[in-house]
């Protein structure tokens, strides 16, 4: 016997909750199983970031007011080698710890119609429907479930370039409160520490960088990196925990058919900023939204080939500008460019932002910006 549902979604992190959201704001008489291994609220190693646009999309399926109650961080700091920018920004972030983010996410799922089940998702059987592990079935799918997904592996995707990071929670350092500050590294390219005071006294502290040369940070690398670039940051700290971030690229271009990829497990993490909340709340809906459309007209077969052209569409332009943001920054000369040129105008620290977090673009203010700063460190001092 099989539990029949709609739509079945697997993971309940910012990704599985948003499509699910998305189904049933399109049709609330939908059948929505999310699943996922754990009970909520569960922490999950993040930075806890969470950008304004988040808000924005969430509002575009009735949820509202889900962070009235937190402190809004509107400073960021940039910084390399002792020089870079500090502003603040067009629109304020928050830093939810994501024991609380996930799990307010989950109960708004709940409360438009989804039914949370606790199920560590192990097999799909991919046919004329979907069945999970022999006891749930749907004719679509969401595969939701982070960056070591099952259902990826399932469909035959493999991961592209990936980052690892650790975090932790530590008091807030003094000259630290009220702010997100980021300092990039020195010696690897690209890498760097984050200190997020989350506003109760303590602050999101971390660090990360991307994989390549066959190298694996362990643990106590990983903390030692951020101690050096952040002095102070892990005093008294405690919650370690890292994880794998799989980047977006030019290629990006989610599975057709009924199993359909979003958030982590479809790899949409900014190669620029390590960002993934926005993206997998954005894919989320869009992946929701699909699937009803798809079985409102009879044919859940075309949920991933809707979907595919609804993201591509939302995301594309994006994404190549960030693949190629995320190439520039691995230059150091470029990426000192990047944060003089944001000291010295407000509008280039607001583009660069925006393609950080969100939807930007490498605008022409941000082109200017930079040449204008590499021709300036290139001119030879007046005697
Ligand atoms: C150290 C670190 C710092 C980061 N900082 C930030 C930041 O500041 N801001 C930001 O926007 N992004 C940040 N990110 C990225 C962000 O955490 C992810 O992009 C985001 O969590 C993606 O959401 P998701 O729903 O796709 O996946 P997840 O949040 O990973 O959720 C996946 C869910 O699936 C469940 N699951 C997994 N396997 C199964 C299975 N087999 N069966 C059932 N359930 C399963 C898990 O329990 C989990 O609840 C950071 C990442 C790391 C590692």
């Amino acid at each position: 016997m099989t539990a029949a549902y709609d739509l079945a979604i697997v993971g309940a992190g910012p990704a599985g909750t948003a499509a699910a959201l998305g189904a049933l704001h399109a049709d609330p008489g939908l059948r929505v199983a999310l699943l996922d291994r754990d009970d909520f609220p569960r922490d999950k190693a993040c930075g806890d970031g969470v950008a304004p646009h988040v808000l924005d999309r969430l509002a575009e399926v009735g949820v509202t007011g889900l962070l009235d109650d937190r402190v809004p961080v509107a400073r960021l700091r940039l910084d390399r080698g002792g020089r870079g920018a500090e502003r603040t920004m067009a629109r304020p972030s928050y830093v939810v710890p994501r024991a609380i983010l996930d799990a307010r996410l989950v109960e708004a799922a709940q409360a438009a119609g989804a039914q949370v089940l606790r199920h560590r998702v192990r097999d799909l059987a991919i046919g004329d429907g979907v069945v999970l592990d022999g006891a749930i079935s749907a004719p679509v799918v969401v595969g939701s479930d982070g960056a070591r997904s099952v259902v990826r592996r399932r469909l035959g995707w493999a991961p592209g370039t990936t980052a690892l990071a650790l975090r932790g929670y530590a008091p807030v350092t003094p000259g630290r409160e009220g702010a997100q500050v980021i300092v990039f590294g020195t010696a690897r390219q690209p890498s760097y520490a984050w200190s997020f005071d989350r506003g109760d006294g303590y602050a999101n502290v971390g660090y990360g960088e991307v994989l390549g040369d066959g190298h694996v940070p362990s643990k106590t690398e990983l903390i030692g990196h951020l101690e050096s670039l952040l002095p102070g940051a892990t005093r008294d700290g405690g919650d370690w925990r890292g994880h794998h971030l799989p980047l977006s690229g030019l290629r990006w271009r989610p599975p057709a058919g009924r199993v359909l990829l979003v958030g982590d497990a479809a790899g949409l993490v900014n190669p620029m900023t390590g960002e993934g909340i926005y993206y997998a709340v954005a894919t989320g809906i869009a992946a929701g939204r699909a699937a009803a459309r798809a079985l409102a007209d009879g044919r859940p077969e075309s949920a991933g080939r809707r979907y595919a052209r609804d993201a591509r569409a939302h995301l594309f332009p994006h994404l190549r500008h960030t693949a190629a943001a995320g190439r520039l920054s691995r230059s150091a000369p470029m990426l000192d460019a990047g944060l003089r040129a944001s000291a010295a105008d407000q509008r280039v620290f607001d583009d660069l932002v925006e393609l950080g977090l969100a939807r930007g673009r490498i605008t022409p203010a941000v082109v200017r910006g930079l040449l204008t700063s590499l021709l300036e460190e290139r001119r030879p001092c007046a005697s």
